[in-house]
């Protein structure tokens, strides 16, 4: 069995490439793009295995895709690769759409041409629902996206199934909400967060001053998952009788505000939120400093240049679909997911 995979030194790309050496007896084709400095770091547990093996390509390069579609003749071709930040799809929207949508017909071309029987999994988001109309939302929810990601995405949804009509091919786009885990990026407000904690952390205990986190909206709701408990639902999803497509998110949901205060209390530091608007700050607790809310003893403040031109303001998903027919459910909790990745900074600090 050959699996190539997309986007092997992001988070899922990683995290899906673990679970397939552990699982499976496949060879793994990990996908990555050309870097004068590429960053290993979530790919250190298998660079050696035997199983797997790097390879290059682009998404926006449909050689470099049919290349090694023809080449490997692969089983399986898992697209995790994109610009996956929402923030920036307002800075480089054609960029944006160029790898999340277009970077999936030249899959699925490539597939189409040279490897009809292989199962194609594209990596759909919560940020294509956008402006939620109900709660909590399943895969009827109509495409409402707020952003150039989330319509890239949209696009990309629309594209698969195309194809999949068309084609006869075994093409799904799961809609998979948050996930994250100790291989997110550090640009993205969780891991933000809890990089933010482990060194203000570190900060206090050898008594040296600290600069606050900076984040943008606060009252942001989003359904948190670990990204280790999605890619067995994504595996899942690429082994039905038939393609279809499925919801993966925890079924609940939690704001900003709480993922601060959690991950603060995960690293024993209790704070107390004081202030209005985008003079709201979050302070460490009197027990700690005496004088009161004074600016060393900040923890958290706004900056509205991390605001979204346009919010997403509440995500929660409805995955039973995925946990009655895919018998599959996340095992790690949100209370856990916060602490694993304050644990983890902290250690690496
Ligand atoms: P990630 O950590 O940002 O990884 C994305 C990877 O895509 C990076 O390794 C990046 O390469 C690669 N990439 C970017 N442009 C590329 C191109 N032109 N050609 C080939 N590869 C390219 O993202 P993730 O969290 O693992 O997410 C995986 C997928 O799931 C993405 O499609 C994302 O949009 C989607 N998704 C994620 C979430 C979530 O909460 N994590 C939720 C819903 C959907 P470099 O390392 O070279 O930059």
């Amino acid at each position: 069995m050959k699996i190539i995979i997309t986007g092997i030194l992001g988070q899922d790309g990683a995290n899906m490439a673990e679970y397939l050496l552990k699982n499976t007896n496949a060879k793994i084709f990990g996908m990555m793009r050309r870097s004068a400095n590429p960053n290993f770091i979530n790919c250190k547990n298998f660079t050696k295995h035997y199983n797997f093996e790097f390879v290059y390509g682009d998404l926006t390069d449909s050689v470099s895709i049919d290349n090694l579609v023809r080449q490997i003749q692969p089983d399986y071709f898992i697209n995790f690769g994109a610009q996956s930040f929402v923030g920036c799809s307002w800075d480089i929207p054609l960029q944006t759409f160029d790898v999340n949508a277009t970077g999936v017909v030249r899959c699925l071309e490539a597939i189409r041409r040279f490897k009809p029987d292989c199962k194609f999994y594209s990596a759909g988001s919560s940020e294509e629902l956008g402006d939620v109309i109900y709660t909590p939302q399943d895969l009827n929810h109509p495409l409402r996206p707020r952003s150039p990601y989330g319509a890239s995405k949209a696009s990309a949804r629309h594209v698969v199934k195309v194809y999949r009509d068309s084609y006869k091919l075994y093409a799904v786009h799961g809609l998979l909400f948050n996930h994250e885990g100790t291989k997110r990026g550090e640009e993205f407000v969780t891991r933000k967060i809890t990089k933010g904690v482990a060194r203000i952390y570190h900060a206090i205990k050898n008594n040296q001053i600290f600069e606050p986190i900076e984040l943008g909206n606060l009252d942001s709701k989003r359904d948190w998952s670990d990204s280790e408990d999605f890619v067995d639902g994504v595996w899942k999803m690429l082994n039905q009788k038939s393609p279809k497509d499925y919801v993966l998110s925890s079924d609940e949901t939690h704001s900003i505000r709480e993922f601060v205060e959690k991950a603060f209390n995960h690293a024993h530091i209790e704070g107390y939120w004081h202030g209005e608007g985008i003079e709201e700050k979050y302070y460490i607790n009197d027990t700690y400093i005496e004088n009161k809310q004074i600016e060393s003893s900040c923890l958290v403040k706004i900056n509205p240049k991390f605001y979204r031109p346009a919010e997403v303001d509440l995500l929660l998903g409805d995955s039973n679909l995925a946990r009655k027919e895919l018998n599959w459910k996340p095992k790690i909790s949100f209370d856990k997911l916060v602490e694993k990745m304050v644990c983890f900074d902290i250690d690496n600090f």
